[in-house]
């Protein structure tokens, strides 16, 4: 491992929970190089929601690079870009009816957020824009100015501008209605805050905590755009693509974003592949003006497509996902329970995890379940909710065996900070 520590940069942060050597991996398994196995919560941090290396996905990438076909397509009219487009109006777009068209971004989801961005601004003519509490949406300028997080917005090096944070549903406490707080901000003359071209939200806060907005508040949320005139951009790259157990994580409430971005688990291979979905009438883009030469991945079209004709095609997979959820949901609470109100579930789907009191002792029981054969990871404003993110493929069985290791690793670190106390 020498070499990585020596020569590659100290910017990398997920090899330094997880240090070893990984090689091989199969659906809800990693293994690493001297053979140990290890059952991956983590998996590409959302990208990979059909496991690693799905046969089905696997086998039409073959096919498809044993014919030659078309590998970086720029956006060149290809066979599999085309297939892609109509597989996904077919299978996502027309059934939730969902008008929108399809801008393909550099192959990254920080490049979608910019482009949605870019996009709302041009359209109204104002740069800014409403983002929230504990969101996170990419580390480039414009999409890290729109993310919470000190120590990524500590890494811009310049002012980020142009956005104004508020708060979540949820976040001043129970009971406590966010979006009245910013009606009154928007309608009020002598508030201060400028009309914004956009509001950025993501359903469920992936890097933040796994907190979860009600429905009742995005509605709201959507109405209050509509009201203000400000464009309303569902951030669905983390929490998109079934995690949520629908396909869209806004489904549930039944909104109609004006702007949707989709990346991570998009290509379903962890191929990079980024989209950006919006409205025909908001289709202001001149020829290129928002370029990008990735914008092709057709390896990428072609696992996506394949993933959504074997998974999407009804409702069958998001009816397994919706009991994964269950097993998990039941495996998570009761470990929540034996330890009391200090900590607690968040997140929804196959997107959830336990609060802890703080982040020392999430990392704790992290930490332990790496040595445990687990891989998972914390997030949150202290690090300190334990975040399941496993593919949806994941056995149940597989799902059991992985709350399993989290009970047993927070009885082993709870128990010996009790005994340590007493
Ligand atoms: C991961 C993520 C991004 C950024 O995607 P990258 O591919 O890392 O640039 C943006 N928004 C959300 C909600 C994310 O989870």
């Amino acid at each position: 491992m020498d070499i990585f520590k020596s020569t590659e940069s100290e910017v990398r942060v997920y090899s330094r929970a997880f240090p070893m050597v990984f090689n091989r991996a199969k659906n809800a398994h990693i293994y690493s190089e001297d053979g140990q196995e290890y059952l991956d919560f983590l998996a590409g941090a959302g990208s990979l929601n059909y496991g690693h290396n799905n046969d089905t996905l696997k086998q039409a990438l073959l096919a498809y690079i044993e014919s030659d076909g078309i590998s970086q397509g720029l956006d060149l009219f290809t066979t599999a870009k085309h297939d892609f487009i109509a597989a996904y109006k077919k299978h996502i777009l027309d059934p939730r009816e969902l008008d929108y068209k399809m801008q393909f971004t550099g192959p990254t989801g920080t490049n979608c957020v910019e482009a949605a961005l870019k996009l709302a601004r041009k359209v109204k003519g104002r740069d800014g824009i409403i983002s929230f509490t504990n969101g996170f949406h990419g580390v480039s300028l414009g999409a890290v100015a729109a993310t919470g997080n000190k120590h990524h917005r500590g890494g811009a090096g310049v002012p980020l501008n142009s956005v104004t944070f508020m708060p979540y549903d949820g976040y001043l406490g129970e009971g406590v209605d966010t979006l009245a707080m910013m009606d009154k901000m928007l309608s009020d003359n002598s508030s201060g805050l400028d009309l914004p071209a956009a509001v950025i939200v993501e359903a469920v806060q992936g890097e933040g905590g796994l907190n979860a907005a009600s429905a009742e508040w995005l509605q709201g949320l959507e109405k209050l755009c509509k009201k203000h005139d400000m464009l309303l951009i569902l951030d669905d790259i983390q929490a998109g693509n079934g995690r949520s157990g629908e396909f869209f994580s806004f489904e549930f409430a039944g909104i109609k974003p004006d702007i949707v971005t989709v990346s991570k688990s998009l290509s379903g291979y962890g191929l990079p592949m980024a989209l950006v979905l919006f409205k025909p009438e908001l289709d202001v883009w001149g020829p290129g003006e928002h370029n990008g030469t990735f914008r092709g991945n057709n390896m990428a079209f072609i696992t996506a497509r394949t993933a959504i004709e074997t998974y999407w095609k009804d409702d069958a997979f998001a009816k397994e996902v919706q009991e994964k959820t269950e097993v998990l949901g039941n495996g998570l609470q009761a470990i929540a329970d034996k330890y009391g109100s200090d900590f607690y579930l968040k997140g929804r789907g196959l997107m959830r995890g336990i609060a802890c009191p703080n982040g020392e002792l999430a990392d704790k029981v992290t930490s332990l379940a790496f040595e445990k054969g687990l891989i998972i990871e914390t997030s949150g404003p202290n690090d300190e909710v334990i975040k399941c993110l496993m593919p949806l493929t994941t056995s149940k069985d597989d799902l059991k065996k992985g709350t399993d290791i989290l009970a047993e690793c927070f009885d082993e670190v709870l128990g010996t900070s009790l005994s340590k106390a007493s």
